[in-house]
C-alpha cells in the first residue's frame, strides 16, 4: 500500500466473482489498463454460475460458438466446443482454460465473500470488508457477482425437518447425486428444473415434480457441434461476433419477420415449424417481431407451443397441467429442453399443481400439499433465485452519506445505463438491473459492461480526476425509458423473475432495458462520445494517493 498526503489506498480496483464478469474484469483491468486489482469469489475456484450450478442437464442455452468470450482471437480459434450447446462441465473446463491462459488466478482470492462495501466520502474510496474479516480500501468497486447467483428462499417450511437429502440446482454438491432406487421430489419447473429432469427421471424409482406455473419450453436442438460451420464460423469470426452484437439478443440471427398477424396461417405454421426444428431461441426472438409487444400476436406462437406439448405428452391430463394458460409466451424466460416432455410419458413420473393448492411444508418424510403428504427420499429445489439484485444486496453496499443501496432501491432498481447509480459513485454494476443484461448473450454483455467500465476509468484518471458518478437527473431519464420500453411489451402483465415477482415482497419492477442490445449499445457509445453525458467527473476532496502496483 502507498500512503501520500492524507489518504491511501490499497488497490486501484475490488471486483467481485470470479465468473465470466471478474474473469474478462481482471484481465482488462490488470493486463490492458495496469492497475492494481483485486478479485474476491464465494467459491473455491473460477466459473461463477457454471461453479455453482452442476445439477444434471446444466447447459448453456445459446450456442457455444457465440456464448463465449470475444475479447481475444487466439482464445476463440484455439477453444474447440463439442456440443452445439455445451453442458456445464465443458463451460466450467473453458472457464478454467481462460484463467490459466490469462494467468488469473493468482489474483483472485478464493473462498470470500464480499460482505460490505462502504463509500468514505472523505477519502472518496470504497471500504471493501469480507468475511474472512479482510478490509480492502479501492478506488473503483466492480460488482460481477452475477444476476442469478442468490438462491431464493422458498414460501414453505419445514426443510430442517426432513429426513432425506435436499439439494439446490444453484448449488449442487460437486460429487453429484445418485439417484437411482429414490424417490424424488423436484419442486418448480423453471429453465433449472426443466433440463434437469429428464436426467432424474431417468435415474430415480419415482420422481414426483410440483408445478405451480407451467413454462412454453420449446426445443433445444443440442447435437455435435459441426466441424464445417465452426470453420466457417472461426473463418471470420469477427464478423459473426459483430452480427451477434448487432442482434437483440446478442446471436447473429437474421430471419426474423415483421409480424404474426400480417401472414396466413399456413406460412405462420410453416415458420413457427422452421423455428422449432432448428432449435434454440429462433421460435422465441427470430420467428415474428411482434410477438413480445402484441397479445394476438402472441397468442399465435403460444397455441402453436400448446399444441406440441399436446403432441408429446400422451397423457391427457398430463399434457394439459404441463401447458401453459393465462400469461404471454417470452414473459417468462423462455427454457429451452431436451426430452422434457417425454419424461412426463413415464408412469414413474407425476405432476402435482400447486398453484391451486400451494406447497404448506417439508415434513420429515416429504412433500405436504393440503391434507397429502408425498414421501420421498430425496428433494430438490428448483426455486429459482432472488434476480438482479439479489446478488447485489447480499453484499450491503452503501454509497455516499452511508446511503444503503437497499433503501436507495426499495421501490425497485435506480441505475444509469444499467451500470452505475446516482449516490454510488466510482462504482460499476457489470450486467446490472436496468440493462440488457438476461436478455442479451451474457458473454457479450459482460464483454461490453467490463469495457465500458475500463473504457470510464481510464477516462478519469486520464483526466486526473478521481471520482466518476451518475448524475441524479440521468439515472431519473434512464429509469423513465427502461419502464417506458417496458410498457410498450407484453412482460409487465406476467409475474416473474424480469420483474421482481418470484420473491414475495420485493418491489415490482422490470429488471431489464428491453429496447435490444444494439440501441443500448449505440447509447452507451454516445454517452462516451460526449465525454461522458449524464456523469460528474470530479475531483476528489482531498487528494487521492498513488496506488501501489
Ligand atoms: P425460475 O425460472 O425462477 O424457476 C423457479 C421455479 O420454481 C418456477 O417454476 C417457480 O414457479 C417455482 N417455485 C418457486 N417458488 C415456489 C414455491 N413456493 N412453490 C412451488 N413452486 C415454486 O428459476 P430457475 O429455473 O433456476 O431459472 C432461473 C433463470 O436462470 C432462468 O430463467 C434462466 O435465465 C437462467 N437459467 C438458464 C439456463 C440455461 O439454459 N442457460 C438454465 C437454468 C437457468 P413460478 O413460476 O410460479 O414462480
Amino acid at each position: 500500500m502507498t500512503t501520500t498526503g492524507s489518504l491511501s489506498t490499497d488497490v486501484d480496483v475490488v471486483v467481485v466473482g470470479a465468473g465470466f464478469a471478474g474473469l474478462y474484469a481482471l484481465h482488462k483491468f490488470r493486463d490492458k489498463l495496469d492497475l492494481s486489482v483485486r478479485v474476491f469469489e464465494a467459491g473455491a475456484d473460477v466459473g461463477g454460475t457454471w461453479y455453482w450450478n452442476r445439477y444434471p442437464g446444466a447447459r448453456c442455452d445459446i450456442e457455444s460458438v457465440h456464448y463465449s468470450y470475444s475479447f481475444d482471437d487466439d482464445l476463440q480459434q484455439e477453444w474447440e466446443w463439442t456440443e452445439k450447446f455445451a453442458g456445464q462441465p465443458e463451460i466450467l473446463a473453458y472457464l478454467e482454460h481462460v484463467a490459466d491462459r490469462f494467468d488469473l488466478r493468482r489474483g483472485i482470492t478464493f473462498n470470500t465473500r464480499v460482505i460490505a462495501v462502504h463509500w468514505d466520502d472523505l477519502e472518496s474510496l470504497w471500504e471493501v470488508t469480507t468475511d474472512t474479516g479482510e478490509v480492502v480500501r479501492s478506488r473503483f468497486f466492480v460488482s460481477g457477482a452475477g444476476n442469478l447467483s442468490v438462491p431464493k428462499n422458498p414460501e414453505f417450511g419445514g426443510i430442517e425437518n426432513f429426513r432425506g437429502e435436499v439439494y439446490l440446482t444453484g448449488n449442487w454438491p460437486h460429487e453429484g447425486v445418485d439417484f437411482r432406487g429414490r424417490k424424488v421430489a423436484v419442486i418448480g419447473t423453471g429453465a433449472s428444473a426443466i433440463q434437469a429432469i429428464p436426467y432424474i427421471a431417468e435415474q430415480a424409482d419415482e420422481l414426483v415434480v410440483f408445478q405451480r406455473t407451467p413454462n412454453f419450453a420449446t426445443p433445444l436442438g443440442n447435437g455435435p457441434i459441426d466441424p464445417d460451420e465452426v470453420d466457417k464460423i472461426k473463418s471470420d469470426y469477427c464478423a459473426v461476433r459483430d452480427a451477434a452484437r448487432n442482434h437483440f439478443l446478442g446471436v447473429p440471427f437474421e430471419q426474423v419477420q415483421p409480424s404474426a398477424l400480417a401472414v396466413s396461417a399456413e406460412e405462420r405454421r410453416r415458420t413457427f415449424d422452421e423455428r422449432w426444428n432448428a432449435g434454440g431461441f429462433r421460435l422465441f426472438i427470430d420467428s415474428y417481431q411482434d410477438i413480445l409487444f402484441d397479445k394476438a400476436a402472441n397468442d399465435t406462437v403460444a397455441d402453436y407451443i400448446r399444441e406440441r406439448i399436446h403432441q408429446r405428452v400422451t397423457d391427457p391430463k398430463k399434457a394439459e397441467l404441463l401447458a401453459p394458460a393465462g400469461y404471454a409466451y417470452g414473459t417468462k424466460r423462455p427454457p429451452l429442453e431436451t426430452n422434457y416432455y417425454e419424461a412426463f410419458n413415464r408412469e414413474s413420473v407425476r405432476i402435482v399443481d400447486v398453484k391451486s393448492t400451494p406447497i404448506d411444508e417439508i415434513t420429515d418424510s416429504g412433500v405436504r400439499v393440503g391434507d397429502r403428504t408425498y414421501d420421498v427420499d430425496i428433494v430438490v429445489l428448483a426455486t429459482g433465485f432472488d434476480a438482479m439484485t439479489g446478488p447485489l444486496m447480499a453484499m450491503d453496499i452503501r454509497g455516499r452519506d452511508g446511503l444503503k443501496l437497499g433503501d436507495k432501491w426499495a421501490h425497485g432498481p435506480r441505475t444509469y445505463l444499467g451500470t452505475t447509480v446516482h449516490g454510488f459513485p466510482n462504482l460499476f454494476l457489470i450486467t446490472g438491473p436496468q440493462s440488457p443484461s438476461v436478455l442479451y448473450n451474457m458473454p457479450l454483455a459482460i464483454e461490453d459492461h467490463v469495457d465500458f467500465a475500463a473504457d470510464a476509468i481510464s477516462y478519469v484518471l486520464r483526466h486526473h480526476r478521481d471520482v466518476v458518478e451518475a448524475t441524479e437527473r440521468a439515472e431519473a431519464d434512464w429509469g423513465a425509458l427502461t419502464n417506458e420500453i417496458a410498457n410498450q411489451t407484453l412482460l409487465p402483465q406476467t409475474n416473474s423473475w424480469y420483474m421482481g415477482a418470484n420473491i414475495p415482497g420485493k418491489p415490482r419492477a422490470c429488471m431489464v432495458y428491453l429496447g435490444g442490445a444494439p440501441t443500448y449499445r449505440q447509447t452507451c457509445a454516445d454517452v462516451v462520445a460526449a465525454g461522458y453525458s449524464g456523469f460528474d467527473i470530479t475531483v476528489a476532496s482531498a487528494p487521492l494517493a498513488a496506488v501501489a502496483s
